[in-house]
């Protein structure tokens, strides 16, 4: 699957917040938004004034940036949401949130998706206690997410066991810290990407 390979911190000052994409980095004084308040580009150094659409397309792209989604991926969960007859802006989050990657740093098993992603590819993660290496694989209520018996003695893995938890889990799962196992308890919510994502303008994008 192909991926967005430029440099993390420039979507970041695109976006115009932290996205988190580069794990410690982000709390730390070399973070670029703190650095820099602009976006980049020597254009985007005048002040311009951002239409509506704009404003609906940054928020498209930020979501993709957070999430590590290219737009032909993006755009299938956007239209699978949109045949669902729950609320769009819901269902989307669901389908982002239940990324196998994004739960597995949503648990605090990796400092960014991006490392999570790694992770998952390289068969460290299971769920249910099978090994599944597709990052975009999507968990559901009840399911164990733990690590492969065999990676539980690498090194990672110790020093993981030992960090955690280093942030707050989110309501729609849970941590057994001393086992290194997550599972997923709920479904999340609008509320699980408050302060990230937008999913209104995204929905507003997608309907001109
Ligand atoms: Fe974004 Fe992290 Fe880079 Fe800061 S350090 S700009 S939060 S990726």
């Amino acid at each position: 699957m192909a991926r967005y390979t430029g440099p993390d911190c420039r979507l970041c000052r695109r976006a115009g917040q932290k996205l988190f994409l580069k794990g410690e980095r982000c709390f730390g004084q070399k973070c670029a938004v703190e650095r820099r308040h602009s976006p980049p580009g020597q254009i985007a150094q005048r002040r311009r004034r951002v239409s509506d659409r704009g404003l609906q397309l940054r928020e498209k792209q930020k979501a993709k940036a957070a999430y590590g989604v290219l737009e032909r991926q993006f755009r299938g969960y956007f239209d699978r949401a949109r045949k669902n007859p729950l609320a769009t802006g819901q269902v989307l989050v669901q389908l982002l949130e239940r990324r196998l990657d994004n739960v597995v740093f949503r648990l605090d098993f990796a400092e960014s998706r991006d490392q999570a992603r790694q992770l998952v590819r390289h068969g460290h993660v299971t769920v249910g206690g099978k090994k599944v290496d597709i990052p975009s694989y999507m968990v559901k209520p009840g399911d164990a997410i733990g690590w492969k018996p065999s990676s539980q003695d690498k090194e990672f893995c110790k020093a993981l066991a030992a960090g955690i938890p280093r942030k707050a889990v989110p309501g729609w799962l849970s941590l057994e810290a001393s086992t290194l196992t997550g599972r997923v308890v709920d479904l999340p919510t609008v509320e699980a990407v408050e302060g990230l994502v937008e999913p209104r303008m995204i929905i507003e994008f997608y309907s001109k």
